[in-house]
């Protein structure tokens, strides 16, 4: 799992305490930013530079979905804290591993093989996969467009979280021009 949005403030919860936000404000703050939601990703980043934030309803979902999750908020919590969200990287994150894509084996993701086509249609999804020591083959993985997100907001590094366990790594990433 790599977190690179700030949940609570796709929620609209950035500014309310953390403590005492309970599942019912959860939910409350579900429908409203649903309802503020674009449908699709295109239409949101075409629309959404500069004024307001404008999140899809994806964005939404995935939010609430780890926001709601005991364990998954804790996670997330702890990564947030770490990472100031948008301040420095300090605390957390200087325990963590660092690494970078030379560590990791490029490959397809095999879920999609579709071949590019002419209309600007994307072609296979790379992806790079890195075992773990919990024995999980390929715990940690990154995909193109989760770089390409972080890169879309100026970051050259990224958080991964093992799928088999609670690892974390830090993975820079040089980006090419083209
Ligand atoms: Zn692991």
């Amino acid at each position: 799992m790599v977190y690179t949005k700030n949940y609570y403030r796709i929620l609209g919860l950035e500014t309310k305490s953390r403590e005492h936000l309970d599942q019912d404000d959860l939910k409350k703050a579900y429908r409203t930013a649903l309802l503020g939601a674009h449908p699709d990703t295109a239409s949101a980043s075409q629309g959404g530079q500069g004024k307001n934030e404008v999140y899809t309803v994806d964005d939404v979902k995935e939010a609430f979905g780890v926001l709601s999750d005991a364990t998954q908020r804790v996670e997330y919590d702890g990564w947030i804290a770490g990472r100031g969200v948008e301040e420095g990287r300090e605390g957390f994150l200087l325990g963590l591993e660092v690494l970078d894509l030379s560590d990791f084996v490029a490959g397809e993701d095999e879920g999609s093989d579709a071949e590019v086509g002419g209309n600007g249609a994307t072609g296979p999804q790379v992806e790079w996969t890195r075992s773990c020591r919990c024995g999980n083959e390929k715990g940690f993985r990154i995909t193109e467009k989760e770089l390409e997100d972080a890169e879309g907001r100026g970051e050259k590094e990224v958080l991964v979280g093992c799928e088999g366990c609670s690892l974390w790594v830090r993975v820079g990433f040089d980006v090419e021009e083209g």
